[in-house]
């Protein structure tokens, strides 16, 4: 696996910041233990998921239950999960924390 701060876009193929990519997440998907990105170059959705130093990006699929497939995998220094309540998703990276939420039609109980 390479060590990288920058990744590739699954759809226009663009090597992007991890920092800008980690800046557009929303919508943690608690299953998968996945979260939603958004490609800063061409605004696709992406999913990423965040174990150790490692950042996957890839997508969910549903198949009996679901399932996150990861297209590329790349190390990444500095970059770590942080602990957070429960509905919350947070990594840092450089000393930013990046925050995502469960959505909220998942939380109105
Ligand atoms: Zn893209």
């Amino acid at each position: 696996m390479k060590t990288s701060s920058r990744v590739g876009c699954l759809f226009c193929k663009a090597d992007v910041e991890v920092s800008d990519l980690l800046a557009t997440v929303e919508g943690h998907n608690p299953v998968c233990d996945s979260v939603g990105a958004r490609c800063p170059a061409c605004g696709e959705s992406l999913e990423l998921r965040v174990s150790g130093r490692t950042l996957a990006v890839g997508y969910t699929y549903w198949a009996g239950s679901m399932h996150f497939e990861a297209m590329s995998e790349v190390r990444v220094p500095g970059l770590e999960r942080v602990a957070c309540g429960p509905g919350e998703w947070a990594a840092s990276l450089d000393g930013i924390t990046f925050l995502a939420r469960v959505p909220g039609s998942l939380l109105q109980m």
